[in-house]
């Protein structure tokens, strides 16, 4: 055993970078074991290439809305996709620069292996060597899985998203998640033709209804066709690599040049010796933990997406953060507060919500008392171009004092409208604090304060 360090990280993603951070600015001792790109799904495969193709279709759709306001633009001008990689992988690299430098001035002791447990308080890296240290942070993440039927392996999945090198012509998407919904929004804006299978009824299932469905009249509009109910029983491919889908009645689609595997994740935890140490998991294999990141083996923690809180950035990062507070920065009491998170799906429009949809607020209140107001409309540029893309806000208020308990905003620009709004429902407000507020004109965020 070499010398013991205060906390070791496995997984130097969003949740495992910030852990560390945080405990070695408490003084603490770190070991980080991370054998890929530093910053993890978030930074390499999910949240930033994803944003950065998102603003890549924003602009082919603003490029477009102008060429019909009167800008002399050409038809549909293509985007030279090598060349926004490179910007993209550019942006990407220096995020890596940053973490490295930050590490070094950190004194994070950075160990490029893979770790797994060998006991309640030891590590053995992929080399052999075993660390030992009183607090151990588990941030493996997840992977996404695809469907267990033939042909799954014609398609890719989102980390293959992010290797194309050019727009595919035809592409079918499979899943109604954010990540289907988001790449299908980019695709299609990028000058791919895409088809979305869905094997329920709607998307987004943990979003508002009403806002799941306008979205899709959007997407109609903007060429994507959304087929629900697909019962996918199998995938082939003919001798071009095209690849068509077959359903339950084996009836074939069209054949597509890309087919996209939408259909989950799960956690990061194969060989991570979970069994050894005796840290339990839930029925899908996802680490349990308690309010304040503990699992069931006293010094073993776990953060983000190898646990079941949800699967997003800032999550595993305040959660990482309180924890290290907890353990190192005297904190006894510290936790990260999983209400009323503030979360955005980067459609096309963009979808926000804080707080809870309408089903949930009427299932939780009961019907008496919830009180919902809602608002569509088309935002200024698109009535300017005559274009039909229309925003649907809704707002969930309950009891006599209207207490404001949701916010459920589709349209353009309420990715950067709902953090506000965000603080502002945690810390408690009515429909009335909305309506003493003064508008911002013209805009489409006072269309809230306007809701009535
Ligand atoms: C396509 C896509 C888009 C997304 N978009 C958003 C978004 O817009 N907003 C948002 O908030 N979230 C988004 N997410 C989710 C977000 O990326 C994750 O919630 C977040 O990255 C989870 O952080 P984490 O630290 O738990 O895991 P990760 O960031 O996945 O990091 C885990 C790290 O652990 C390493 N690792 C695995 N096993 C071992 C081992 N045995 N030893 C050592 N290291 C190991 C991995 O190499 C990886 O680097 C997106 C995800 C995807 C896939």
């Amino acid at each position: 055993m070499s010398d013991p360090f205060d906390l070791i990280v496995i997984g130097g993603g969003s949740g495992g970078l910030a852990g560390a951070f945080r405990a070695a600015s408490h003084g603490a001792r770190v070991a980080l074991l991370e054998p890929g790109a530093l910053g993890g799904t978030c930074v390499n495969v999910g949240c930033v290439p994803k944003k950065a193709m998102w603003l890549a279709a924003e602009l082919a759709q603003k490029i477009d809305l102008a060429r019909q306001l009167g800008f002399d633009l050409p038809n549909t001008p293509p985007l030279d996709w090598p060349e926004f990689v490179a910007h993209r992988q550019r942006y990407i690299e220096n995020i890596h620069a940053s973490y490295r430098k930050r590490l070094d001035a950190a004194g994070i002791v950075l160990l490029p292996q893979r770790g797994r447990l060998v006991g309640p308080d030891a590590v053995e890296c992929a080399d052999g060597v075993r660390l030992r240290a009183a607090n151990i942070l588990l941030a493996t993440g997840g992977h996404p899985v695809r469907p267990a039927i033939p042909g799954a392996e014609y398609g890719i999945d989102s980390d293959g998203f992010f290797a194309l090198c050019d727009a595919p012509e035809r592409v079918a998407i499979v899943g109604a998640g954010y990540i289907a919904v988001e790449l299908a929004g980019v695709l299609q804006a990028l000058g791919s033709r895409v088809d979305l299978f869905v094997r329920g009824p709607r998307l987004l299932a943990s979003f508002d209804a009403d806002l799941a469905a306008q979205l899709v009249e959007d997407y109609r509009q903007h060429g994507i066709h959304t087929h629900f109910g697909y019962a996918l029983r199998a995938i082939d491919k003919d001798r071009d690599d095209r690849v068509r889908l077959r359903d339950a009645a084996d009836v074939a689609t069209d054949l597509y040049d890309t087919l996209i595997l939408a259909t989950g994740r799960m956690p990061n935890t194969k060989g991570l010796g979970l069994d050894v140490a005796g840290v339990a998991c839930d029925a899908l294999g996802f680490v349990l933990v308690d309010a304040q990141q503990r699992t069931s083996v006293a010094g073993i923690h776990a953060v983000g997406d190898i646990t079941p809180q949800p699967a997003l950035t800032p999550v595993a990062i305040a959660a990482a953060r309180r924890l290290m507070d907890r353990l190192f920065g005297g904190q006894p009491d510290a936790a990260v507060d999983l209400a009323d998170v503030a979360t955005v799906v980067f459609s096309h429009p963009p979808i926000g919500k804080v707080g809870l949809n309408e089903a949930e607020a009427r299932a939780r209140f009961g019907d008496g008392d919830v009180h919902v107001y809602r608002t569509s409309f088309r935002p200024m540029l698109h009535a300017l171009a005559d274009s039909p893309q229309r925003s649907l806000f809704k707002l969930v208020c309950v009891g006599e004092d209207r207490r404001v308990v949701a916010l459920n905003l589709l349209g353009e620009g309420v990715d950067e409208m709902l953090q506000g709004f965000a603080v502002a429902l945690r810390r408690g407000i009515t429909l009335q604090d909305l309506h003493d507020t003064v508008a911002i004109n013209p805009t489409s965020a006072e269309e809230v304060v306007l809701l009535r």
